[in-house]
């Protein structure tokens, strides 16, 4: 984030944004500093929504918004930067395009990935601020190390049922989620699907990571660094604790060196309604064009702006993006939706 002296904020900014700026600390540069500021969250699902509406809203120069999935009609009970008309289509895409319609001030740049330990520097590296909207251990780790490794600030969240957690980690500064969380791994019996998500906890929790990235954006203390919140939205208990940095942290304190595997695996993963998302390691840059005059001789292919939907003769549904995921519908197993991946790739070559 940088402020440019030049810039001057025109008529129409200063009326858009004059309850931000009628604000007793907050000045035009400041403004200005946000309007300079590139902030990526990852995960546009039930904690990333309400956060992409309120970094929207309050002006963000630029959001970059990667997630790997498609709409479903079961998000959008908590997923409130989707409307219904958007079912079926990739969510950083559809995130954008609604979010520009709140506030075309804001570049948008959807990344459609699943974020690893293979592509997270790739997808991260230029951002200002890190802004988690995940829901595994799995990708979190791997953000935590690309923020460390490029030194963004990562402003943590993880909610479920009545549950949030939220703290601040800066490189150099704080601990890291390795020093907090350890070898903690996710709780299959622990997910959204099964235990429910308020909809008014992610908005409290999100509130309260955009408050933290505006403080990180203008330089002040953020609230959260070295302080772990933990909210409880049906007694409304928000406690705080204390948490440091761990001195044999093998991430920060003491790194081992970490290589990534270099293997391209498939990670395939079932989401809520059926269906399977197939993401390489390594982002892929399909040419989504010639792809589709390839699969047309088989399949019924659409053509989206970004992504291409192809329809099997067996009414299996296959949603294409361009670094190589995919959402495969209507397969009854994670095999079936593997070897229509190989299929679908092997005619990108
Ligand atoms: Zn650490």
């Amino acid at each position: 984030m940088f402020i440019v002296s030049e810039m001057k904020l025109t008529d129409e900014q200063r009326d858009r944004y004059s309850r931000m700026l009628a604000l007793r600390d907050f000045s035009e540069n400041d403004m200005e500093t946000v309007m300079n500021t590139t902030v990526a969250l990852i995960g546009a699902g039930g904690l990333g929504s309400p956060s992409l509406r309120l970094l929207t809203a309050v002006g963000f120069g630029r959001i970059r918004i990667i997630d790997r999935d498609i709409v479903e009609l079961s998000n959008i009970q908590r997923q409130t930067v989707f409307n219904t008309k958007d079912i079926g289509m990739p969510k950083a895409e559809a995130a954008a395009a609604n979010l520009n319609l709140m506030n075309p001030e804001v570049s948008f740049d959807p990344i459609c990935v699943s974020i690893s330990e293979e592509n997270s520097i790739d997808v991260l590296k230029g951002a200002d601020i890190i802004i988690d909207g995940l829901d595994s251990f799995k990708a979190r780790r791997a953000v935590n190390r690309a923020s460390l490794a490029l030194g963004i600030p990562y402003v943590f969240a993880g909610a479920v049922e009545y549950y949030a957690n939220l703290t601040t980690f800066i490189p150099g500064e704080t601990g890291c989620l390795q020093c907090v969380m350890g070898d903690a791994k996710d709780n299959p019996e622990n997910t959204c699907a099964l235990v429910g998500v308020s909809p008014m906890l992610l908005s409290l929790a999100a509130s309260v990571q955009v408050n933290e990235v505006l403080n990180l954006a203008l330089g002040r203390e953020p609230a959260l660094v070295n302080r772990l919140m933990t909210i409880d939205s049906n007694t409304l208990n928000f406690d705080f604790f204390d948490i440091g940095k761990a001195s044999d942290c093998e991430v920060c304190s003491a790194p081992v060196k970490y290589t990534p595997s270099g293997t391209n695996e498939l990670r395939v993963t079932q989401l809520c309604s059926q269906s399977f998302n197939i993401a390489p390691e390594k982002m892929m840059s399909l040419d989504l064009e010639s792809l589709a005059s390839k699969l047309e001789t088989r399949y019924s292919v659409k053509r989206m702006k970004r992504f291409l939907v192809v329809e099997t003769p067996s009414e299996i549904k296959i949603t294409i993006m361009p670094a190589g995921n995919l959402v495969v519908k209507g397969v009854s197993n994670a095999d079936e939706a593997t070897k229509l991946f190989h299929d679908i790739i092997a005619e990108s070559n």
